[in-house]
């Protein structure tokens, strides 16, 4: 038997394995620090951009950036 409400998801924001469950407040997130990244309110890096980052599976070197 599985419990169904205590099942592991990937956090959006760094792909940890973390628990979805009602006790976790950051779910799906493993970590608040993390759900405050994807929210745009991660302030310790002052010198990002603001807006929210688009994540990427992989990077591709040849972009072009101006
Ligand atoms: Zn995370």
């Amino acid at each position: 038997m599985t419990d169904s409400k205590d099942r592991i998801v990937s956090c959006p924001t760094c792909k940890k394995e973390t628990r979805y469950h009602a006790n976790n407040p950051s779910r799906p997130f493993c970590s608040e620090r993390c759900r405050l990244i994807d929210l745009g309110e991660w302030a310790e890096e002052g010198h990002r951009i603001p807006g929210k980052r688009v994540p990427t599976e992989f990077d591709d070197p040849e972009i072009d950036t101006h």
